[in-house]
């Protein structure tokens, strides 16, 4: 059951995103506790929250724990300390450091042989947007934990997504939007590089944003429906072609002397499908060389 009362927490790590959501949790009416490793950055939260030395003391008497550290390692350097697992056990616990499905895993393993109830979750976004619209959470683990807390989670983003019970699902969520955000963007500035090379202003590539964005899109729908059939035949452009005009990408940005290797990257995956005997099919068939690397 979703509850809105105002909650007893404690946010673990004063770093750029243990500060915005330990504000957003405060700023939302929760009575919130933080706790950071350099203590004068716990103190630097403020905005009505309260600053601990000690990690016992900050989580004495709180339902709920936030965890927000740079990664994994660090928390299993932190949670293996002495007291620290005495101290959380009986509590819930919402790992928000990024990590592998694995590390999330591992989470699980030491919460559940610590008693601590364990939910591992997944932000995507800036702190600046954490607490609006723009914020999503993927969380992963027992429903009933995400649901006895989720009112209270709220606080953080307004686009909360329950993913599955299996632990490590809102870490693959996020890996999978991550890595679409990250090679698009790399996509996008070796394009404007290539403008920028061939003396053409990048602004008028920037200005075709809705075109770029609209045809991934289209594709990433069609994409969706192929990999489901197990079927990436169709009438609307073959490999083969698309290969003709990656050869185009690699000879422009080798012309202009810029770098070469994301095209080229690209390049091989594509033909590697060809290879596979997959030229006569539509695009999203390179899936199927990719399951088999
Ligand atoms: P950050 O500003 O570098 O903060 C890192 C935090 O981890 C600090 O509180 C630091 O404490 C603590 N820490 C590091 N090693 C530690 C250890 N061994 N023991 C105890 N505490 C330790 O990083 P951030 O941007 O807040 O990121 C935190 C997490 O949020 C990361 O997993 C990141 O991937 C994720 N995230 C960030 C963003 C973003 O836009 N910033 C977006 C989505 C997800 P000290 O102050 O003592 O060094």
């Amino acid at each position: 059951m979703t509850s809105t009362r105002p909650a007893k927490l404690t946010v673990i790590g004063s770093g750029l995103m243990g500060t915005a959501l330990a504000r957003a949790f405060a700023a939302a009416g929760h009575e919130v506790a933080v706790w950071n490793r350099t203590h004068a950055k716990a103190k630097a939260v403020g905005r009505g929250t309260v600053a601990f030395e000690k990690l016992g003391d900050a989580v004495a008497g709180r339902e709920l724990v936030v965890v927000s550290l740079s990664n994994y390692a660090a928390c299993a350097e932190l949670f293996s300390s002495q007291g620290v697992s005495a101290a959380l056990a009986g509590k819930t616990l919402v790992q928000l450091t990024s990590g592998s499905p694995a590390d999330a895993r591992s989470g699980l393993e030491w919460a559940s042989a610590h008693g601590v109830d364990y939910l591992d979750a997944a932000i995507l976004a800036y702190p600046a947007f954490v607490a609006t619209e723009y914020a999503t959470v993927f969380y992963a683990g027992s429903k009933a934990v995400f649901e006895r807390h989720e009112g209270t989670l709220h606080a953080i983003a307004k686009n909360a997504v329950y993913v599955d019970e299996k632990i490590g699902s809102a870490a693959t969520l996020d890996c999978a939007i991550l890595e679409a955000y990250y090679g698009g963007t790399l996509a996008v500035l070796h394009a404007a590089a290539m403008c920028k090379a061939e003396g053409l202003n990048p602004k008028l590539f920037f200005a075709q944003k809705n075109s770029f964005l609209g045809l991934i899109s289209v594709t990433a729908d069609a994409a969706q429906g192929m990999v489901e059939r197990n079927d990436f035949t169709g009438d609307q452009c073959s490999l083969n072609t698309h290969v003709a005009a990656l050869e185009h990408i690699v000879r422009l940005s080798s012309d202009a002397r810029i770098s070469t290797r994301f095209p080229r990257e690209l390049l091989e995956n594509y033909r590697r499908a060809l290879g596979a005997g997959l030229g006569e099919q539509e695009l999203p068939a390179v899936f199927r060389t990719l399951e088999q690397d």
